[in-house]
Formats: C-alpha cells, sequence, structure tokens
C-alpha cells in the first residue's frame, strides 16, 4: 500500500513508528498510509529551516516573487491531476477541488507583489536632521496546522504569504488528506524554491505539541475546530510565540421579506450542501424573516434539495461527494437525530441514503430541518454535513440578534433588495465577514480572512496585509546624520521633537 512521507530537506522523511489511515471516501477503503512524525522529524526539518532561511531572507525580493511566478505556472499546468487527488482523499467533486486549488493559487499570485507589500514607512525630518524608516523582517521559522476541509487552499493562504516574505515555513496538514500538501512542496522545490525553506511533516497530537513548544518556531497558524482551536492558541502564547488560530463557524443566512426568494434557494443549495457541507463558510442556518417568508421559502427549498445530486466525487453532474470518513458520517447523522430528539420538524432526512455501487462510501443524503430554535444543541454548535436549519425570525432585529450572540462569528449573510436593511446589518452584526446577496463572503486574496468570536484566536486574519503582518516583524529606525557642529543638546532628557 502507497505511504505517505514527510518533505524534510527536500527529501523523504523515513520510517515511523506510527501511521494514520487516509481513506477513498467514495469506497470507504484505505487508499494509503501516512507517516506520523515525531519530535525527531521536527527538529530534522527545524534544522534545515535554519540552515537555509538566512540566504532566503536574503534574497531580493523580486527573485523571492519569481518563484511564485513559476509556481503558479506549474499549479497551473498539473491542476488535473491535483484536483482527483485532492478529491480522491477528500471527496469534494472535480469543480469543487479545481476551486480550492484556484483559491490557494489567487493568494500566490498576491505573494506575486510582495515586493510592494514589503516596503516599509519613511518620514524625513521628523525632527532637526532626522529620518525615521520602518522595514518589515521576517520571523525566521513559521508553522501551520491545517484542517481535511481545505487540503490546497488553507496550506497556501499560509505558505504563499510566510515563504514570500522570506520565512522557511513547516506545515503539517491534515492527516486525513495529506497527498496534495506534499504534492504543492514538490511543485515549489521544482519551481526554484531552495530545499528547507518549505517542509512538510505529518502527523497528529504529539506533532502539533511538538511545533507548539519548539523553541525555534518562531510563529504557528491554525485553522480547524474551535476546541483545538483554542488549545494551540494558548499553548503557542505560553511558549513565546505568536499565533493565529482560526476556528469553527456556524454561518446564518437572513432573509428578508422582499428577497429574491429564487434566488435565495440557488444560492442556499450550493452554500449549505456543497462539498457536503464541510466548509467553513458554509451557510447551514437560514434565517428567514416573517412567517410568510419562511413558508415560501420552504416549499421553494424542498423540490430544490430533493433534486440534489449526491454521487461519487468524479461524478461530472454531482452537487456533491462524500463526506471526508466514516466518523464524521456518524457525527453528522448523530447530530440530525440530536435535531429530531430536541423537536425541530425533520423536513427532509437525508439518513440511510447509499449510493448503488459504492454501498460502503461515505455519503449522506441532504436534510432539512424547520422550526429550529436557538435554545437546540444541534443549532448552537457546528454540525458541518449537508444539513440546513430553518430558524424563524418574527423580525429584523431578532434575525440580527442570532447570529450576532451565537458562539461562532465567521460568514453571515442577508439576502435582500433594501439597502438600508444591508446597509444597517453589515455595520451591528458581530460577525467578522458579511455577504450582502453574496452566500459565502470569503474575501479575495488581497483583502484578509478571519472570524470573531470562537471562530478565530489571535487578532491577525489570514493572507492580504494581515498576512504580511503576521509573518514579518516591523523595525523602526530612527537616523541623524551630524554635520560636526556641537548640538548643545541635553542628553540627561528625553529626546522630543518639540
Ligand atoms: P480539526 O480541528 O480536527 O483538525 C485541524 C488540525 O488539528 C489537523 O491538522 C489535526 O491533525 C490537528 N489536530 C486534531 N486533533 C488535535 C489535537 N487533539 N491536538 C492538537 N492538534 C490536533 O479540524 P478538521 O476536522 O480537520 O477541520 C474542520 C474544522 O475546521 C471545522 O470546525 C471547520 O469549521 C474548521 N475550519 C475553519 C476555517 C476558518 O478559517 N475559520 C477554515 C476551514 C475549516
Amino acid at each position: 500500500m502507497r505511504i505517505i512521507d514527510h518533505v524534510i530537506a527536500g527529501h523523504s522523511g523515513g520510517g515511523a513508528a506510527r501511521t494514520g489511515e487516509v481513506f477513498d471516501p467514495n469506497t470507504g477503503q484505505v487508499q494509503a498510509h501516512v507517516q506520523f512524525g515525531t519530535q525527531a522529524e521536527l527538529d530534522r526539518a527545524v534544522a534545515a529551516a535554519q540552515a537555509a532561511q538566512p540566504a532566503w531572507a536574503a534574497t531580493n525580493p523580486q527573485r523571492r516573487a519569481r518563484v511564485m511566478f513559476n509556481f503558479k505556472a506549474l499549479v497551473e499546468a498539473n491542476m488535473d491531476e491535483l484536483a482527483h487527488l485532492l478529491s480522491s482523499e477528500h471527496g469534494k467533486v472535480i469543480a469543487d477541488a479545481k476551486g480550492d486549488i484556484q483559491r490557494g493559487l489567487e493568494v500566490i499570485e498576491f505573494a506575486c507583489g510582495i515586493p510592494h507589500a514589503l516596503k516599509g514607512e519613511y518620514t524625513q525630518g521628523a525632527g532637526p536632521g532626522i529620518d525615521v524608516y520602518s522595514m518589515r523582517q521576517p520571523l525566521g521559522i513559521g508553522a501551520g496546522i491545517t484542517p481535511f476541509n481545505f487540503p490546497a487552499m488553507i496550506p497556501l493562504w499560509m505558505s504563499g504569504v510566510a515563504i514570500a516574505v522570506g520565512n522557511a515555513f513547516i506545515l503539517k496538514p491534515s492527516e486525513r488528506d495529506p497527498s496534495v500538501p506534499v504534492r504543492l512542496a514538490e511543485l515549489f522545490r521544482e519551481a526554484g524554491l531552495p530545499e528547507g525553506i518549505l517542509q512538510v511533516v505529518h502527523g497528529d497530537k504529539e506533532m502539533v505539541d511538538a511545533i507548539l513548544d519548539h523553541p525555534a518556531i518562531a510563529a504557528v497558524s491554525f485553522v480547524g475546530s474551535s476546541d483545538i482551536a483554542h488549545y494551540v492558541y494558548r499553548r503557542g502564547v505560553e511558549a513565546g510565540k505568536r499565533v493565529q488560530a482560526m476556528g469553527g463557524a456556524k454561518n446564518h443566512g437572513i432573509v428578508m421579506p422582499d428577497a429574491d426568494l429564487d434566488q435565495v434557494v440557488a444560492d442556499l443549495s450550493g452554500a449549505a450542501f456543497g462539498s457536503a457541507g464541510e466548509r467553513c463558510m458554509a451557510l447551514p442556518v437560514v434565517v428567514p424573516v416573517g412567517d410568510r417568508t419562511a413558508d415560501a421559502l420552504r416549499e421553494k427549498l424542498i423540490p430544490a434539495i430533493e433534486k440534489l445530486r449526491v454521487g461519487v466525487s468524479t461524478d461530472a453532474e454531482a452537487h456533491y461527494g462524500p463526506v471526508v470518513n466514516a466518523a464524521h458520517k456518524a457525527r453528522v447523522e448523530g447530530w440530525i437525530q440530536t435535531g429530531v430528539d430536541e423537536g425541530a420538524e425533520l423536513v427532509v432526512d437525508g439518513r440511510g441514503f447509499t449510493l448503488q455501487g459504492h454501498e460502503e462510501g461515505f455519503f449522506i443524503g441532504p436534510s432539512l430541518f424547520d422550526r429550529v430554535t436557538p435554545q437546540m444543541k444541534s443549532y448552537q454548535e457546528e454540525i458541518f454535513g449537508p444539513v440546513l436549519q430553518i430558524v424563524r425570525a418574527p423580525d429584523f432585529e431578532s434575525a440580527l440578534r442570532l447570529p450576532s450572540e451565537h458562539q461562532y462569528g465567521n460568514g453571515v449573510a442577508i439576502f435582500t433588495r433594501n439597502g438600508h436593511a444591508a446597509r444597517e446589518f453589515a455595520a451591528r452584526v458581530n460577525v467578522g465577514m458579511v455577504g450582502i446577496n453574496v452566500p459565502i463572503p470569503v474575501p479575495v486574496a488581497y483583502h484578509s480572512f478571519g472570524g470573531w468570536k470562537r471562530s478565530a484566536f489571535g487578532d491577525i486574519n489570514q493572507h492580504g496585509m494581515e498576512g504580511v503582518r503576521f509573518w514579518t516583524k516591523t523595525k523602526t529606525i530612527t537616523q541623524r546624520w551630524p554635520d560636526g557642529s556641537p548640538d548643545g543638546g541635553n542628553a540627561f532628557v528625553i529626546p522630543t521633537m518639540g
């Protein structure tokens, strides 16, 4: 059986005592084993990073950017192969897998402009004969710990910016779909990235803890579920690192009475069920305002959901494929049962779905709940599956309160034709990323991505200029070049510009 190895100093990592199983979610069968690394593999990766990073940081930014240009061309040339590999471990359909890779490439396009983004600030004549300027310097070695649901995009969010600004970067991808990150590291090497600047170490908690405690790693970027994000944040900060840790989500779509319901149904179908609901920016909760809106929406949603085609991830007609593994399938179906037990109305039940010829695959049909209330556990927690919950709100203010008071605050959307309501909503909602008639408001690569509340720990977002700030430290220089005549200054008094 295929063994998925580390990429340490450009070479494979060697044998490991522990491995993890990587499934093909379409068939339910194990298709590979991934090495689980320990402190020893991490130490080797850190040593290689330490050896390579100073020369990389000293390489001028335009040359570093050229590696990004080369990498982008290589990924584009290998798009089909990468998308199939991604889909075969994750289960998302091929077109969606290409979207995952493309969104990551957009961060690489941002990184192609890194010389511009790294320019510092300058003040001439801040005092008599005094100039002040600042520069952004890389941190040294950074690490990224990533989730299963975007195995291309999220590693590229982090590595693209971290590397372009001059760091070495060590990636610990999800052990559930680790092959694409390995291929991306190989393509970076082919693009001209020096050995040791991007390395991949596989593993589980043991490797994560080794990263968090390693004194030579200056910063850690994490994306995953909230309890682990919080743990990573606390432990990394305790070890003196800079940490950004993005967590789970429960995004709401508010539907105002004046919304175009046909468009909302089309948007919700994709945003709630695309990628089997395994997106942190999915829309698993819809909040129609007023019972008339709710009834009309429900009537249109039912046939649209019943028409969704669940299929193997290589089926070009399928709207979505299987979930990532059997444990996750059981977890999602468990949440559906909790919803029923709590008294929500299960309008469409996706449990018990099987695909002919793929009976062992991890497929779940789409589910729709109505009359879900904020007191229900199945509303308060993230389900991360193909399940849409309708929470009815009597008016705009109650609808606004739901996402604002939820423990998660990643994304939210409002569907309306009323500009005033949309403007008011965007200004007041207590959530980090807002869509106005946009169901999945993932910001473009040159803006930055980050939620609020339990959706993100730490205060600097992913990619864009926030990414540049996260992966660099600012140095500020105050300079004076005296002309030789005494300035009569009093060295015992704090210098001021007064
Ligand atoms: P996860 O938290 O299970 O795993 C994320 C990473 O943490 C993996 O690399 C994993 O190996 C590691 N990990 C797992 N258990 C650990 C432990 N006990 N100690 C230390 N490290 C551990 O998340 P997942 O299931 O891979 O991904 C889905 C989750 O990620 C969802 O909650 C989703 O909302 C979230 N997510 C958030 C964003 C965002 O930007 N906010 C983006 C994508 C996914």
